[in-house]
Parts: structure tokens; sequence; C-alpha cells
């Protein structure tokens, strides 16, 4: 067995997770490009979802599109289009180009200097526009949009592939026929006033699949093509976290080991002042509890994203410990606890050097 603590990784699950979604959205018109800024560009994650039928893959950092490309796996090499989520920093201009067939923008000046370094390469890039909604995050503002298309379209060895959106990041603002609506608009403006065909109308993340599904059969217009990182890989949407229906909720899970087990009294004594991160205990008298911490901590997960079995409680958490009370049983050293994880401790974690990753099928 692996040393704790572990992400045990099912790409099984996974497989099921991306299979559905690339099929369930098929119907409605709609690809998927897989997410994997979350797995630290997992290759072995990242090639789960190519079989399953994601059409790109999308990362947010190029060092992860990076070692994809240089994993050695033939599907993340021939198959599928590696896609830069985030626009490039100036100072990336020449990996992006070297790793990346696309990148996502919003600055004409990057756009300008990518098209040097694809003529100095001898490759063409392709770029998708991000557009402004609502969400206030990247994206060109609307009304600026047909004027950046104009710069782009004059630019040689870049190919205008699309334009697209991102919500409920920032702000939350959700995905809706209105905002949707207006991306198709844009599309269909920017495709009347110049003599282009937008290939790929990008309409968002995983907080679109209620939009994109929804029963009442919602116009998804000009949109083909969602970009899904949580949504396969936890099984839920990202308004509300509710799971989607027939997906694995379970399929990455984490495992930490009990170093100390003790009875203890809830209320510490002394004169409190700050804890480690700065914060005021939480301090209620409930008598002596069962104590026992674990051999994980902030550097590894986010502990607020961390949902225990049943009859465990998370208390608190510093760099290097997660105090947990049992209620009915005493954990014992040595013990292993398994728990279900958030977007954002599973980014973490993926991140730690300290965690080790299991793949199992
Ligand atoms: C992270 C990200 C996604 C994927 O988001 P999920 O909520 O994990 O589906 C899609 N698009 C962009 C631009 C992102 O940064």
């Amino acid at each position: 067995m692996v040393a704790a603590p572990r992400l045990e990784i099912d790409l099984d699950k996974i497989y099921h997770n991306a299979h559905e979604l690339v099929t369930r959205l098929a119907e409605r018109g709609i690809s998927v490009t897989g997410v994997t800024k979350a797995t630290l560009g997992s290759a072995e994650i990242a090639s789960t979802l190519v079989r399953a039928g994601v059409n790109a893959l999308g990362d947010s950092r190029i060092e992860n599109i990076q070692a994809m490309c240089l994993s050695g796996k033939d599907v993340l090499m021939k198959d599928v289009s590696m896609t830069l989520i985030r626009t490039p920093m100036l100072s990336q201009v020449e990996q992006v180009v070297t790793y990346a067939d696309m990148s996502f923008n919003t600055e004409i000046e990057v756009i300008k200097k990518l098209s040097v370094e694809a003529e100095k390469q001898g490759r063409i890039h392709q770029v998708l526009l991000m557009v402004e909604l609502g969400d206030l995050r990247e994206g060109i503002m609307p009304e600026d949009l047909i004027d950046t298309v104009r710069q782009v379209l004059s630019l040689p060895n870049i190919c205008l592939k699309g334009i697209g959106a991102n919500l409920a990041c920032r702000s939350g603002a959700s995905p809706d026929a209105t905002n949707m609506g207006m991306l198709s608009e844009l599309a269909d403006r920017v495709e009347a006033t110049f003599d282009v065909t937008l290939e790929t109308v990008s309409g968002g993340n995983s907080a679109n699949i209620q939009w994109a599904l929804s029963d009442a059969g919602a116009d998804t217009g000009r949109i083909n093509n969602l970009r899904l990182g949580e949504a396969v890989l936890l099984g839920c949407e990202t308004l509300h976290r509710r799971p989607i229906n027939g997906l694995h909720t379970d399929a990455i899970t984490l495992v930490a080991e009990v170093i100390e087990s003790k009875c203890k009294p809830s209320l510490p004594s002394g004169e409190l002042a700050q804890t480690a991160f700065g914060e005021a205990a939480s301090v209620v008298d409930r008598g002596t509890v069962r104590q026992s911490i674990l051999a994980i901590g902030i550097q590894d997960i986010d502990p607020v994203g961390l949902q225990a079995p049943e009859g465990i409680k998370i208390l608190d958490s510093s760099s290097d410990h997660l105090i947990v009370e049992s209620v009915n049983d005493d954990l014992f050293v040595g013990q292993e606890t398994t728990f279900q994880i958030s977007y954002s401790a599973l980014l973490r974690a993926m991140t730690s050097p300290f965690v080790s990753k299991t793949f199992m099928h």
C-alpha cells in the first residue's frame, strides 16, 4: 500500500463521468474540453479524458500543458488539441506557441506577440477571444469585440478559432438565457462583419451544466463547447454543488493517517491569543472529547473542503495537523481515514509533494 496521505484516483469513475457528460452534451451539439488544471496536468487523468471522448484538453498553466505534451502518452500528442485557458503571460509566449495549439486571449498586445513568435517557429497559433459577460474576471468588453477581431484577423500566423465566456468564477454570475444569448449574438455579429466562421463558441465551465442540460430544453444557440473540470472530476455542477445524476462524486478521495489519539478537554486553558494562522480559536465547553490528529494540513489541503466519514468531525487545522473529534469509537494511531474532497482541497492535494497519488482501475 502506498503511504498516507494519498489521493486515491479511480480512473474508471473519471472515465464514466467524462463519457456521460460528453454523450449528454453531444445531444445538444456541445463538445467538451476536459480541464486538467486541478490535477496538476496529470497525464494519467488527461489521457483518460481523451479516451472518454473530450476533443480538447484545457489547462490554465502552460507548465501543465508542457508536462502533458512531454509525458510520452501517445493520445496526448496526436489526438487532442491542447488549449491554454488563461490568457498567456507575455513572458511565456514562446512556451505557449511551442506547446499549446490554442490559447484563450483578451489582450491584443499578447496576441501580437503570439503572432511574432508563431511566425518565428513556423506555426499557426489558434486564438479564442474571451468576452466579459458579467462575472468580471477575464474578458474583452462586448462593445470592444469587433475592433479586437479586426486587429486579430490582420495578424500573420494567428487563426481566430472562436469566442467564449467564463461565468460563476469570481462573482458567481450564473449562465442564463440572457448572457448565453448575448454570446451567440456576438458570434453572429462577428461573422456578419467579417468574412469568417467562428468554429468554436465556448459557453463556460461546470457552472453551465444546468443551463445546457435542463429538461426544459433550453435553446443553446451558437454555444457548441463547454470546458469542464469539476463536473468530470467530482461529479457535481458548481452553482449549488449538487451531484449530477448518474455521475460518481467519489472518483477521487483523500486518505490520511492518525498520529495521535487521546481524550482531551474541549476547552483550551491559559489566556487565548491568536492561533497559528491568526484566527481566534473556537471555544465551546463540551467536556472531555475523543480527539485525534491526522498527519495532513493546510499545506496539503483546504480543510474547509474535506468531508469526514460518519462519526468524525473536523475541528481545526494548522500547517501539518488536522484535528478531528470522533463521536463513537476512538481512532487508533496508524489508522487511515478517508475523506471526500472539494475542488479546492483537490487542487491543493494534487499540488502538494507530500500527498501521494494512486491511480486505480
Ligand atoms: C477553470 C476553468 C474552467 C473549468 O472550470 P470547472 O468549474 O472546473 O469546470 C473553464 N474555463 C476556464 C477559463 C477556467 O479557468
